[in-house]
């Protein structure tokens, strides 16, 4: 199905994973699909490596997951390092697939590499994409509660990102720690006349220096408090883990109390404190 066709039907429960780079990283991301499986989830979204490191494998992973389990895919895609006719084929590879539901994204400047667009900003990939799905693809897009890291002006970030969401189906938001930065958010673009479901993304920290280092990179805020309870603990990773759950626990309790069409899950393919957190909101889990 397509996920603008889940959200109007209900709370969308949504799960994403990046494609491993290694045999051991596909053991692990099998194992966690054979476990978060019997959970349900609405969909579940597989990232782009963007400049196209994982243009294959992101393609294999989604059209596997369709074809061989009950979940439904969602392929990211970013423009950046591509021309629009390499996006154009990537999204009829997709189309010609069955893929329903794309998350179409600007992407950073890959390492290394001298970064390239064709297509300059997000909107001109939903557009893309509409030309190439003719009406097969959900389309979703990227928003930012606390604003782009590169953007300056939170006012003209909310009103690109209106913008953005008019032509998409849906937006899911990058991970957060603070439910007013997500709502706020929410009550601006209802002001500016947008509303377009936009789903709360959740980052449960599991481990600390990598939290740190992602907030850093997307410009998330990592609350003080936060961070000092877990600096208190943080030679002892299962107290680590243990905090980070009950704390995204909350984060989840309030997003749903206040009305958000859905949680979207950083898995980074692994299945614990996705689960811990299903089982602490008392969802149902088959099986
Ligand atoms: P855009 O919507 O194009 O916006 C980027 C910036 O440009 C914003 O600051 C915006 O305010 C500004 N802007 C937009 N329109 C205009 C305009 N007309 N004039 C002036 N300024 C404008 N990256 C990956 O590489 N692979 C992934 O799989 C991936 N998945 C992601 C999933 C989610 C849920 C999120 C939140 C991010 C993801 N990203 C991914 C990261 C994303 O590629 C970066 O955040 C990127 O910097 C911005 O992408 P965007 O699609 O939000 O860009």
């Amino acid at each position: 199905p397509r996920i603008d066709e889940l959200l109007a039907a209900g709370t969308t429960f949504s799960f994403e994973f990046f494609p491993p780079q290694t045999d051991a990283g596909e053991r692990k991301l099998r194992d966690t699909l054979n476990e978060l499986e019997p959970l349900g989830p609405s969909f579940v979204s597989v990232t782009y490596g963007a400049g196209g490191s994982t243009r294959e494998r992101t393609h294999q992973i989604v059209v596997d997951m369709l074809e061989r389990t009950t979940m439904t895919p969602m392929a990211h895609l970013t423009a950046v390092c591509h021309t629009r006719d390499e996006l154009a084929a990537i999204l009829a590879r997709y189309r010609d697939a069955g893929v329903q539901n794309l998350l179409a994204l600007r992407g950073d400047a890959p390492r290394d590499v001298a970064p390239f667009w064709e297509l300059e900003r997000a909107v001109d990939l939903v557009e893309l994409a509409r030309e190439v799905g003719g009406g097969q693809f959900a389309v979703g897009v990227a928003a930012h509660p606390e604003g782009h890291p590169a953007s300056h002006d939170l006012t003209d970030d909310r009103r690109h990102l209106a913008t953005k969401l008019a032509a998409a189906d849906f937006g899911v938001t990058q991970f957060f720690f603070t439910v007013e930065d997500y709502l706020d958010m929410v009550e601006q673009l209802a002001g500016l006349g947008c509303d377009t479901p936009v789903v709360p993304g959740v980052m449960p920290v599991t481990n600390l220096r990598q939290i740190e280092r992602f907030a850093e990179l997307s410009g998330a805020v990592f609350p003080a408090d936060l961070a000092r309870r877990l600096h208190a603990v943080e030679d002892r990773p299962d107290e680590v883990a243990r905090i980070g759950t009950e704390v995204a626990t909350e984060l989840c309790q309030r997003l749903l109390d206040a009305g958000a069409p859905g949680l979207h899950f950083y898995t980074l393919n692994s299945s614990t404190a996705t689960r811990e957190i299903y089982a602490n909101l008392g969802l149902p889990v088959a099986g």
